[in-house]
């Protein structure tokens, strides 16, 4: 999007970037995306990714990718390489700006003994149940510790004592010596470090003491120049701590912590835990599943960045939270696709169509338009013949008002071919269900023109049944059935999110797409090449999104 200086912020935080520069408080801004490497990522961690790099590129600054890597049980190598991958697919640069928490490790440490010789913070001995049992309520304040007020000297030794690896798991942790008292529950004492022995993705065993989210991701964005950490708003009641930490260690600047809404989709989960729960368990085919809400699932899917992006834009930043109906993303998907994707006719549910005065061993090449909203994507020959396949749903036995389709005795236009005039139609002696349908073409409506202006209510698709390549098509409805799946997420599992529909007849122009390309079959939608599963010769097509409304109809 265009940002000229003059046009106002589209939302409060620009306008908070834009004060800051204005008044000189900063002179370049520097922004970071701070992703646990614990799962994929997901549409939520794009609108945050759009939101910091967009005020950097917007603002000539810059924007860091920081792994907030501090809880090792949880992360792994995979995901930190996946998150990467992910982001540079939506279009974003970090430049040289890729940190890890885990850097700072030491730093944090230099932290936690000035804040102990500050008298700013303790060794607590307490198990984790008495911390928990003595931190008061909202109503009622909590219970110093009897190691509140302890010497900074004895704390300092046990502090040495935990990083040595002296002491067990849950042994002791440092907590941070602020307010007991405080309405905020979140200033009782903080706990700071503490011990655990897990093996992290990065530094190994070197470390059997981490750090907690608060302690760190204040140091973290202050060690980075960052100028405006911005985050989900669950931790708006932590900014006090996050202030408080950037206030009493000494630290090279002042970042500061602007919480905004998360984004939450209808008809999906977007939390970490629960789309683990979806690939562990597995009720989808991985983190890249098209049914997933995931980065990696939707690139697979076929959705176009810029299409994610926009959808970005559009949903907005601000302080309240909503939730987006997914249908706003496959608009978006939509509006990118229609003028840009080639145009292919396939048949999902095939019935066949006989032409009686066609004659038996007959074929012809029309033209067919490859996109007509872009007259200079030109065009492609369909092959023609006696016998095509139909989409089943484009033919009754009986027409009704609101049918326009193919019935006895009406006539149709065969997209780029001909009108064409039911006959008859052979039926399933035992289901009575229509095998074959039969009809007459009228040769002076070559072109799917009539002369004299005659003309017909609706358009169908075809594939000629003797040229028919043969692809697998995969359509993919909502992964959940309810708008927003609660904790019960197991039981509201839409059972028909996937519907894989083996060797449909295509067009062969279609059976020659590279794979990761993206076509519309037209009047079912738009489509994407499977880049892993599609063979030479053997397409496999992901459903990005169907048509709308009348579009799909025809
Ligand atoms: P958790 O902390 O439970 O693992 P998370 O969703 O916070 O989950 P992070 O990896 O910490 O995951 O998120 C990285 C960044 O993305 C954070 O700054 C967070 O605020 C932001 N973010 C995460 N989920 C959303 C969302 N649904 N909408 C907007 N921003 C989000
Ligand atoms: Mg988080």
């Amino acid at each position: 999007m265009d940002e000229s200086p003059k046009e106002s912020p589209r939302d409060f935080i620009r306008s908070i970037v834009a004060a800051d520069l204005a008044s000189g408080r900063h002179r370049a801004i520097v922004t970071r995306f701070p992703p646990e490497p614990n799962g994929y990522l997901h549409v939520g961690h794009a609108k945050s990714i759009c939101l910091n790099f967009g005020i950097a590129l917007e603002t000539g600054g810059q924007c860091n990718l920081r792994f907030d890597d501090t809880n090792p049980e949880k992360e792994s190598d995979e995901y930190v390489r996946s998150i990467q991958e992910d982001m540079r697919w939506l279009g974003f640069d970090w430049r040289d700006g890729l940190h890890f928490a885990s850097d700072y490790f030491e730093a944090l440490w230099q932290a936690a003994r000035e804040l102990v010789e500050k008298g700013l913070a303790y060794v607590d001995e307490q198990t984790a149940e008495e911390i928990r049992a003595t931190r008061g309520t909202l109503t009622e304040p909590g219970c110093p510790s009897p190691w509140r007020d302890r010497p900074a000297a004895e704390s300092l030794v046990r502090l040495d004592e935990m990083r040595a690896g002296a002491l067990p798991d849950g042994a002791c942790v440092l907590r941070a010596r602020i307010d007991m008292a405080s309405p905020n529950l979140n200033l009782r004492d903080p706990a700071l470090l503490r011990i655990r022995r897990a093996t992290h993705h990065r530094t190994g065993d070197r470390w059997c003491v981490y750090p907690m989210y608060d302690f760190a991701h204040p140091i973290s964005d202050a060690l980075e120049n960052i100028t405006h950490s911005t985050c989900t708003l669950e931790v708006e009641d932590h900014r006090p701590l996050y202030d408080w930490v950037v206030a009493n260690v000494t630290l090279p600047s002042r970042p500061r912590q602007i919480e905004f809404a998360r984004l939450e989709l209808t008809h999906t989960v977007l939390s970490k835990r629960k789309l683990l729960a979806l690939v562990q368990e597995g009720i989808v085919g991985g983190w890249d599943d098209p049914r997933m809400p995931t980065l990696a699932g939707l690139r697979r899917r076929g959705v176009p960045p810029d299409a994610l992006r926009d959808f970005c834009e559009r949903v907005g930043v601000a302080k309240a939270n909503s939730v987006v109906d997914v249908a706003l993303l496959e608009h978006c998907v939509r509006e990118r696709l229609n003028p840009e994707v080639p145009r292919y006719m396939g048949v999902l549910r095939p019935l066949e169509l006989v032409i009686e005065n066609y004659p038996e061993d007959g074929e012809e090449w029309l033209d067919a338009r490859n996109n007509p909203e872009d007259p200079a994507a030109g065009t492609r020959q369909v092959p023609f013949s006696r016998r095509l396949w139909i989409e089943r749903d484009d033919f009754r036995q009986e027409a009704t008002r609101k049918f326009w389709r193919l019935a006895p005795g009406r006539e149709v236009r065969l997209r780029w071919a001909y009108f064409v005039t039911c006959t008859g139609v052979e039926l399933d002696p035992t289901t009575g269900e229509p095998v074959r349908v039969l009809c007459t073409y009228d040769p002076a409506t070559r072109g799917g023109d009539a002369p004299g202006g005659r003309t017909v209510k609706a358009t169908l698709h075809w594939v000629s049944a003797r040229h028919a390549a043969a692809v697998d098509v995969r359509l993919y409805d909502r992964l959940f059935l309810d708008e927003r799946p609660g904790e019960d997420w197991r039981d509201r599992l839409n059972p028909h999110s996937l519907e894989v529909l083996a060797a449909r007849p295509a067009e062969p122009a279609l059976a020659m797409v590279a794979p990761g390309a993206r076509v519309q079959l037209e009047r079912l939608g738009y489509f994407c090449a499977d880049a892993r599963d599609s063979r030479p010769g053997a397409l496999v097509l992901n459903q990005i999104v169907g048509l709308k409304g009348a579009a799909a109809k025809g």
